[in-house]
């Protein structure tokens, strides 16, 4: 085992996963500043190594491990303490180790408040089992890694909807919302940031409050954000169908600030598939909820998840699937092929399906939301839109869809960050990075859009 040295105090930090670990990850750091931990980029110099990392689905295991075994074989010669932290942890415990023994300290999702004595050498496991409410202190002092401009604000964690595929709720624990005041205080403290995009994160942002405040009240937490002032763009990310009601529609038609976007993951619209799942909706409800969303919010932009291949999805369900997503034609849509999860009810399911069909099914919903992506981006053209700026365009890069003229990126109110697609801008005078600008679009690629600077 590695004990820090006292010299070194330098930490080099790598989040994998999703928004919610990369809180996490940001909260682990302020906490680290707070005691004079300093973080680099550059492993040849760090006293520690954190891994935060993601257990969700077999791929991401397989990913974190390979991750960890890198750094395993780089230990010794580079002498930096490994600490591995997060979902991983949680779902595998000590047995870890026992995959990759030159592993110094272990902390799972909720042994978090050791994360110091975990990069000191005081503790080496820290797996609790249940959710404890460390929010308050966790999250005092985080840091933002994100942005420039925008960042993500967790307003609950762990889920209580138990979908059948899913392991989120035995990982990361019940449902607990963090009390109104708390959240404002952490939305003020980004606002004097700079940050002018609050991304709303949580496993089920619309079943905020249920726990604390005995009903859903994430209308009244955006009536409290909204009157912070800094901060222009209020998003929110992770709803479930099944609570989206008329008083979070009203909110999101009326309040200037909240972003008419709502990121909805259906899985699926077949009756027998989502009975399975678990998801407590039918076909009937989701196409009734679409319909009234795009009717009470004029312009709102749909984004969803699919998953492809869930036990028992004959080709009927499928094709069921695929002519929704054509006729519904949502703004954004992701597809993942089912992954069967040892420990969820759905892998004990009959019917599970081939990879190889999976791959079919995915391919092809992908096919057909790349063509209504690119007519929906088509009909962009000519519109103007306020950009946020979050970087320089590098020409050359293999994702970038032009060889020339767009010196920058950034998002309008219609994508979300790091999973919808960017804006290129040009502009003949250099722009702020983190600021909102005027562009008039005059471009359209599949996913993404070309823009100038009006304003
Ligand atoms: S809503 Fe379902 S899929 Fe999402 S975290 Fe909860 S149990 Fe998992």
């Amino acid at each position: 085992m590695i004990t820090p040295s006292k010299t070194n105090n330098n930490v080099h930090i790598i989040s994998l996963g999703c928004p919610k670990n990369r809180i996490d990850t940001e909260a682990m750091m302020g906490q680290l500043t707070k005691k004079g931990y300093c973080f680099t980029n550059d492993i040849n110099s760090a006293g520690t190594v954190i891994v935060n990392t993601c257990g969700f689905l077999q791929e991401a295991v397989e990913e974190g491990l390979a991750e960890i075994s890198a750094l395993a074989l780089q230990k010794e010669q580079l002498g930096f303490r490994l600490v591995v932290t997060g979902c991983l942890v949680q779902r595998m415990g000590r047995s870890l180790k026992n995959e990759v023994p030159e592993i110094d300290a272990l902390v799972g999702v909720h042994g978090y408040d050791n994360i110091l004595a975990a990069v000191e050498g005081g503790k080496e496991n820290s797996i609790p089992a249940n959710g404890c409410d460390y929010h308050a202190k966790f999250y005092q002092n985080r840091l933002i890694s994100t942005g420039p401009g925008w960042a993500y604000l967790r307003i609950a964690d762990g889920c209580d909807n138990r979908c059948s595929y899913c392991l989120i709720p035995s990982i990361r624990g019940r449902f607990r919302s963090r009390p109104i005041p708390e959240i404002v205080r952490e939305a003020k403290m980004m606002a004097s940031l700079g940050v002018r995009e609050i991304n709303l994160i949580a496993q089920d942002t619309t079943a905020y409050g249920t726990d604390i405040y005995g009903r859903r009240s994430l209308p009244r937490l955006l009536k409290s954000l909204c009157r912070i002032e800094g901060p222009e763009w209020i998003r929110i990310l992770y709803t479930h169908p099944a609570h989206i009601d008329d008083e979070l529609m009203d909110i999101l038609s009326r309040e200037k600030k909240i972003l008419k976007y709502l990121d909805v993951p259906l899985q699926h619209v077949s009756d027998r598939i989502l009975k399975k799942m678990g998801r407590k909706v039918t076909k009937q409800r989701i196409v009734e909820l679409l319909h009234r969303l795009r009717t009470k919010i004029p312009g709102i932009i749909l984004r969803t998840t699919f998953i492809v291949g869930f036990p028992g999805e004959a080709k009927a369900d499928f094709s069921e699937l695929h002519d929704f997503a054509g006729e519904m034609k949502l703004d954004r849509v992701g597809v993942f092929a089912y992954s069967n999860e040892p420990g969820t009810r759905s892998a004990r399911m009959p019917g599970q399906v081939s990879e190889k069909t999976k791959s079919q099914r995915l391919d092809s919903l992908m096919l057909l939301q790349r063509k209504i992506s690119t007519n929906k981006n088509r009909l962009r053209v000519g519109q103007t839109v306020s950009v946020i700026i979050e970087g320089r365009a590098a020409k050359g890069n293999k994702d970038v869809p032009f060889k020339s003229g767009y010196q920058y990126y950034g998002r309008s109110y219609a994508e979300a960050p790091e999973i919808d697609g960017k804006i290129y801008i040009r502009n003949s005078r250099q722009l702020i990075m983190g600021r909102i600008y005027q562009a008039a679009i005059e471009k359209a690629w599949d996913y993404d859009l070309g823009g100038i600077v009006i304003r």
